[in-house]
Protein backbone atom coordinates (compact mmCIF):
# COMPACT_ATOMS: atom_id res chain seq x y z
CA UNK A 1 0.00 0.00 0.00
CA UNK A 2 1.39 3.55 -0.64
CA UNK A 3 0.88 6.60 1.16
CA UNK A 4 -1.28 8.97 -0.06
CA UNK A 5 0.18 12.44 1.18
CA UNK A 6 -1.11 15.71 1.20
CA UNK A 7 1.70 18.45 0.64
CA UNK A 8 0.72 22.79 0.58
CA UNK A 9 3.06 24.42 -1.16
CA UNK A 10 2.80 27.86 -0.01
CA UNK A 11 5.30 29.77 -2.18
CA UNK A 12 6.51 32.98 -1.63
CA UNK A 13 3.20 33.60 1.01
CA UNK A 14 3.22 34.11 5.07
CA UNK A 15 5.42 35.43 7.40
CA UNK A 16 6.78 33.42 10.65
CA UNK A 17 4.35 35.10 13.12
CA UNK A 18 0.97 34.49 10.18
CA UNK A 19 2.87 30.87 9.87
CA UNK A 20 2.48 30.18 13.75
CA UNK A 21 -0.81 31.87 13.87
CA UNK A 22 -1.92 29.14 10.71
CA UNK A 23 -0.76 26.13 11.54
CA UNK A 24 -2.34 26.36 15.55
CA UNK A 25 -5.81 26.99 13.22
CA UNK A 26 -5.05 23.99 11.38
CA UNK A 27 -3.44 21.54 13.48
CA UNK A 28 -7.29 20.66 15.57
CA UNK A 29 -8.86 20.59 11.98
CA UNK A 30 -6.59 18.33 10.79
CA UNK A 31 -6.04 16.12 13.96
CA UNK A 32 -6.50 12.35 13.57
CA UNK A 33 -6.86 12.61 9.56
CA UNK A 34 -4.38 9.87 9.72
CA UNK A 35 -4.88 8.09 6.15
CA UNK A 36 -2.70 10.75 4.71
CA UNK A 37 0.44 12.16 5.58
CA UNK A 38 0.20 16.45 6.10
CA UNK A 39 2.62 18.10 4.84
CA UNK A 40 3.45 21.60 4.33
CA UNK A 41 6.00 23.22 2.61
CA UNK A 42 6.75 26.83 3.75
CA UNK A 43 9.78 29.07 3.23
CA UNK A 44 12.49 29.18 4.79
CA UNK A 45 12.56 31.87 7.13
CA UNK A 46 9.20 30.50 8.29
CA UNK A 47 10.74 27.00 8.95
CA UNK A 48 11.62 27.45 12.47
CA UNK A 49 7.97 29.27 13.82
CA UNK A 50 6.29 26.17 11.56
CA UNK A 51 8.47 23.40 13.20
CA UNK A 52 7.36 25.04 16.54
CA UNK A 53 3.99 25.15 15.84
CA UNK A 54 3.56 21.84 14.33
CA UNK A 55 5.01 20.17 17.14
CA UNK A 56 2.94 16.98 18.74
CA UNK A 57 0.58 17.77 15.63
CA UNK A 58 0.08 15.24 12.72
CA UNK A 59 1.26 18.06 10.73
CA UNK A 60 4.93 17.43 8.84
CA UNK A 61 6.72 20.59 7.86
CA UNK A 62 8.45 20.81 4.31
CA UNK A 63 10.91 23.40 2.40
CA UNK A 64 10.74 24.45 -0.72
CA UNK A 65 13.94 23.76 -2.37
CA UNK A 66 17.57 22.82 -1.17
CA UNK A 67 21.45 23.29 -2.63
CA UNK A 68 23.16 20.33 -3.66
CA UNK A 69 26.46 21.23 -2.11
CA UNK A 70 26.83 20.33 1.74
CA UNK A 71 28.32 24.05 2.46
CA UNK A 72 30.71 26.69 0.93
CA UNK A 73 30.27 29.73 -1.37
CA UNK A 74 26.62 29.86 -2.70
CA UNK A 75 25.58 32.66 -1.16
CA UNK A 76 21.65 32.13 -0.74
CA UNK A 77 21.35 28.76 -0.70
CA UNK A 78 20.79 26.44 1.89
CA UNK A 79 21.69 22.79 2.67
CA UNK A 80 20.15 19.84 3.59
CA UNK A 81 21.66 19.38 7.06
CA UNK A 82 20.77 23.01 7.76
CA UNK A 83 17.39 21.50 6.95
CA UNK A 84 16.99 18.69 8.30
CA UNK A 85 18.95 20.23 11.66
CA UNK A 86 16.03 23.20 11.93
CA UNK A 87 13.12 19.83 11.92
CA UNK A 88 12.48 19.95 8.04
CA UNK A 89 11.17 16.27 6.79
CA UNK A 90 10.35 17.23 3.56
CA UNK A 91 11.89 19.40 0.56
CA UNK A 92 10.33 20.01 -2.66
CA UNK A 93 12.26 19.64 -5.72
CA UNK A 94 12.42 21.27 -9.49
CA UNK A 95 8.72 22.74 -8.78
CA UNK A 96 8.18 24.69 -12.16
CA UNK A 97 7.99 27.98 -11.09
CA UNK A 98 11.89 27.27 -9.72
CA UNK A 99 12.90 25.70 -13.55
CA UNK A 100 10.73 28.72 -15.16
CA UNK A 101 12.61 31.48 -13.11
CA UNK A 102 15.57 30.35 -11.78
CA UNK A 103 17.24 28.40 -14.06
CA UNK A 104 16.33 24.88 -12.61
CA UNK A 105 17.25 22.12 -14.69
CA UNK A 106 17.12 18.61 -15.05
CA UNK A 107 20.04 17.97 -14.12
CA UNK A 108 20.41 20.57 -10.81
CA UNK A 109 16.77 18.76 -10.11
CA UNK A 110 18.87 15.59 -9.75
CA UNK A 111 21.86 16.57 -7.88
CA UNK A 112 19.25 18.21 -5.51
CA UNK A 113 17.31 15.07 -5.03
CA UNK A 114 19.94 12.78 -4.43
CA UNK A 115 21.34 16.26 -1.47
CA UNK A 116 17.99 15.76 -0.21
CA UNK A 117 17.86 11.65 -0.14
CA UNK A 118 21.55 11.43 1.54
CA UNK A 119 20.41 13.53 4.00
CA UNK A 120 17.43 12.02 5.29
CA UNK A 121 15.10 14.00 3.72
CA UNK A 122 12.29 12.91 1.41
CA UNK A 123 12.09 14.66 -1.60
CA UNK A 124 8.75 15.74 -3.15
CA UNK A 125 10.22 15.88 -7.30
CA UNK A 126 8.09 17.97 -9.28
CA UNK A 127 8.02 16.83 -13.64
CA UNK A 128 5.57 18.22 -15.80
CA UNK A 129 4.31 19.46 -19.36
CA UNK A 130 4.09 22.57 -20.70
CA UNK A 131 0.70 23.59 -22.89
CA UNK A 132 3.00 23.28 -26.24
CA UNK A 133 4.49 20.19 -25.18
CA UNK A 134 1.27 18.63 -24.57
CA UNK A 135 -0.30 19.96 -27.47
CA UNK A 136 2.96 18.41 -29.62
CA UNK A 137 2.08 14.87 -27.90
CA UNK A 138 5.46 15.05 -25.93
CA UNK A 139 3.58 14.54 -22.56
CA UNK A 140 5.00 10.93 -22.11
CA UNK A 141 8.25 10.85 -23.33
CA UNK A 142 8.64 14.73 -21.50
CA UNK A 143 7.30 13.10 -17.95
CA UNK A 144 9.30 9.82 -17.89
CA UNK A 145 12.22 11.95 -19.21
CA UNK A 146 12.23 14.65 -16.80
CA UNK A 147 11.10 11.13 -13.93
CA UNK A 148 14.18 9.29 -15.00
CA UNK A 149 16.67 12.37 -15.05
CA UNK A 150 15.85 13.66 -11.66
CA UNK A 151 16.24 10.16 -10.13
CA UNK A 152 18.98 9.24 -11.70
CA UNK A 153 21.97 7.36 -9.37
CA UNK A 154 19.13 7.50 -6.96
CA UNK A 155 19.04 3.37 -5.12
CA UNK A 156 16.01 1.36 -4.89
CA UNK A 157 16.56 1.86 -1.05
CA UNK A 158 15.94 5.27 -1.24
CA UNK A 159 12.87 5.28 -3.95
CA UNK A 160 11.24 4.99 0.13
CA UNK A 161 11.97 8.82 0.62
CA UNK A 162 10.75 9.64 -3.29
CA UNK A 163 7.59 11.49 -3.63
CA UNK A 164 6.90 12.58 -7.82
CA UNK A 165 4.79 15.18 -8.31
CA UNK A 166 2.97 15.47 -11.35
CA UNK A 167 2.10 19.00 -12.06
CA UNK A 168 1.31 20.05 -15.59
CA UNK A 169 2.97 23.52 -15.64
CA UNK A 170 -0.17 24.45 -17.60
CA UNK A 171 -2.42 23.63 -14.30
CA UNK A 172 -0.37 25.56 -11.91
CA UNK A 173 -1.77 28.67 -10.45
CA UNK A 174 -3.65 28.88 -13.44
CA UNK A 175 -7.77 27.53 -11.77
CA UNK A 176 -7.32 25.06 -15.02
CA UNK A 177 -7.19 21.83 -13.44
CA UNK A 178 -6.29 18.79 -15.57
CA UNK A 179 -9.02 16.15 -15.53
CA UNK A 180 -9.36 13.46 -13.21
CA UNK A 181 -8.23 11.18 -16.59
CA UNK A 182 -5.50 13.46 -17.60
CA UNK A 183 -4.20 13.63 -14.08
CA UNK A 184 -4.44 9.93 -13.89
CA UNK A 185 -2.83 9.61 -17.17
CA UNK A 186 -0.18 11.92 -16.46
CA UNK A 187 0.68 10.34 -13.37
CA UNK A 188 0.99 6.73 -14.71
CA UNK A 189 3.95 8.00 -17.17
CA UNK A 190 5.48 8.97 -14.09
CA UNK A 191 5.02 5.23 -12.37
CA UNK A 192 5.92 3.15 -15.41
CA UNK A 193 9.07 5.75 -15.87
CA UNK A 194 10.20 4.75 -12.24
CA UNK A 195 9.04 0.68 -13.09
CA UNK A 196 11.70 0.83 -16.36
CA UNK A 197 14.41 2.29 -14.05
CA UNK A 198 13.25 0.20 -10.76
CA UNK A 199 11.13 -2.42 -11.51
CA UNK A 200 7.18 -2.83 -11.15
CA UNK A 201 7.57 -3.34 -7.21
CA UNK A 202 8.94 0.21 -6.42
CA UNK A 203 6.84 1.75 -8.73
CA UNK A 204 3.48 -0.16 -7.28
CA UNK A 205 5.19 1.61 -3.82
CA UNK A 206 5.57 4.75 -4.71
CA UNK A 207 3.53 7.89 -4.21
CA UNK A 208 2.64 9.81 -7.02
CA UNK A 209 1.02 13.09 -6.60
CA UNK A 210 -1.15 15.59 -8.52
CA UNK A 211 -0.60 19.25 -8.90
CA UNK A 212 -1.87 21.80 -10.67
CA UNK A 213 -4.99 23.82 -8.91
CA UNK A 214 -6.44 21.08 -6.69
CA UNK A 215 -9.08 22.39 -4.34
CA UNK A 216 -11.63 21.62 -1.85
CA UNK A 217 -14.26 21.11 -5.16
CA UNK A 218 -12.28 18.61 -7.10
CA UNK A 219 -9.68 16.95 -4.88
CA UNK A 220 -12.21 13.94 -4.50
CA UNK A 221 -12.35 13.18 -7.55
CA UNK A 222 -8.67 14.03 -8.60
CA UNK A 223 -7.61 11.11 -5.30
CA UNK A 224 -10.32 8.69 -6.70
CA UNK A 225 -8.21 8.06 -9.20
CA UNK A 226 -5.94 4.69 -8.87
CA UNK A 227 -2.67 6.43 -9.64
CA UNK A 228 -3.28 9.81 -8.12
CA UNK A 229 -2.17 8.92 -4.81
CA UNK A 230 -1.98 12.56 -2.89
CA UNK A 231 -1.80 16.47 -4.05
CA UNK A 232 0.93 19.13 -4.14
CA UNK A 233 -1.43 21.90 -3.55
CA UNK A 234 -0.95 25.90 -3.94
CA UNK A 235 -3.23 28.04 -3.83
CA UNK A 236 -5.58 25.85 -1.65
CA UNK A 237 -3.15 25.53 0.85
CA UNK A 238 -2.83 28.87 2.11
CA UNK A 239 -6.56 28.63 3.78
CA UNK A 240 -7.33 26.30 6.58
CA UNK A 241 -10.55 25.29 5.39
CA UNK A 242 -9.78 24.60 1.96
CA UNK A 243 -6.61 22.56 2.74
CA UNK A 244 -8.79 20.65 5.37
CA UNK A 245 -11.71 19.96 3.07
CA UNK A 246 -8.48 18.41 0.92
CA UNK A 247 -7.25 16.23 3.65
CA UNK A 248 -11.05 15.12 4.24
CA UNK A 249 -11.42 14.04 0.67
CA UNK A 250 -8.01 11.63 1.38
CA UNK A 251 -9.48 10.16 4.48
CA UNK A 252 -12.98 9.68 3.05
C1 LIG B 1 1.96 24.21 -6.78
O1 LIG B 1 2.43 25.26 -6.36
O2 LIG B 1 2.65 23.20 -6.78
C2 LIG B 1 0.58 24.21 -7.27
C3 LIG B 1 0.08 23.09 -7.74
O3 LIG B 1 -0.11 25.40 -7.20
P1 LIG B 1 -1.71 25.58 -7.37
O4 LIG B 1 -2.36 24.54 -6.52
O5 LIG B 1 -1.96 26.97 -6.90
O6 LIG B 1 -2.01 25.39 -8.82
Amino acid sequence: MRKTVIAGNWKMNMTPAKTAEFIKALAPMVAGKDKCDIVLCVPAIDIPAAVEAAKGTNIKIGAENVHFKASGAYTGEISAEMLTEAGVEYVVIGHSERRQYFAETDQTVNLRTLAALNAGLKAIVCVGETLEQRELGYTETLLKFQTKMALTNVTAEQMKNVIIAYEPVWAIGTGVTATADQADEGNGYVRAAVAEMFGAEVAEATTVQYGGSMNDGNAAELLAKVNVDGGLIGGASLKTDKFTAIVDAANA
